[in-house]
């Protein structure tokens, strides 16, 4: 029989890192292909998608910032590094026959429409997979904040944070052995013990509108699809 997923709608939120593969920058397409399947795989239960990549991989802000450069103007880089990101993973859903559209923050109108809650949410009822590019258009904030002001405005029932680790842990499980997995832990907790697993202002934006944050890995394949079918492994963050 049909698996009723755990969420009716959804935001992803995967690092620029996690597009670069073994390789040390940019784009390796076999791993965007493997997210883009994973996506594609949320879909085939009907779940709807938005998607927030960053730019990680490519640019960021910081880089010309430390070095004496104006930081805004590399924060604009660096959501231009999004933009170029959220085109590879459309022409990947696109290539296997899922819907997906590019809403950038930022107008470019030759690239890909630009962002509007009303679109978003149109093109999402009609079950395409939508990707926000360009952050939140703003310096200063981060595809983390991006991703959790896009769950909001959607009315996302979930937030799904694609990390390098399969969830939120006691201490770091690559350096500590006894570190053990937290099944659920409040908004709150993460917030007061400084555990990395979003910016402040991400957390605090997804409390304020009772977002759940599911914390997963990005890199295990099927994992996503797993998480909305109630199995697989993941914290969830919430009150
Ligand atoms: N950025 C920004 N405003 C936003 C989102 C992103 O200025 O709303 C810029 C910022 O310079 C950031 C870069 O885009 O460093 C890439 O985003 P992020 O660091 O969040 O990417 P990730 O770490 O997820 O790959």
């Amino acid at each position: 029989g049909r698996v009723e997923p755990r969420f009716r709608r959804v935001v992803l939120k995967a690092s620029g890192e996690a597009l670069m593969g073994e390789q040390g920058f940019g784009i390796d397409v076999s791993v965007v292909d493997r997210i883009a399947r994973d996506i594609a795989d949320a879909r085939s239960l009907g779940v709807e998608v938005g998607v927030v990549i960053g730019g990680g991989n490519i640019f960021r802000g910081v880089a010309v910032a430390s070095k004496g450069g104006d930081r805004v103007t590399g924060d604009h880089m660096g959501m231009l590094a999004t933009v170029i990101n959220s085109l590879a993973l459309r022409t990947s859903l696109v290539k296997i026959g899922v819907e997906a559209v590019v809403l950038s923050a930022i107008a470019m109108p030759e690239l890909c429409e630009s962002f509007s809650q009303r679109q978003a949410t149109s093109y999402m009822n009609q079950g395409k997979v939508v990707i926000f590019a360009g952050g939140t258009g703003n310096p200063f904030f981060t595809t983390d904040s991006a991703a959790a002001l896009r769950a909001a405005e959607i009315g996302a029932e979930a937030l799904f944070k694609g990390t390098q680790v399969d969830g939120v842990y006691t201490a770091d499980p690559k350096k500590d052995p006894q570190a053990t997995r937290y099944e659920r832990i409040s908004h709150e907790r993460v917030m007061r013990d400084g555990l990395s697993i979003m910016d402040t202002a991400a957390i605090a934006l997804a409390r304020e509108n009772n977002i759940p944050i599911i914390v997963f890995s990005i890199h295990e394949e099927g994992g996503f699809g797993a998480i909305l079918r109630g199995a697989g492994h993941c914290t969830v963050v919430d009150d």
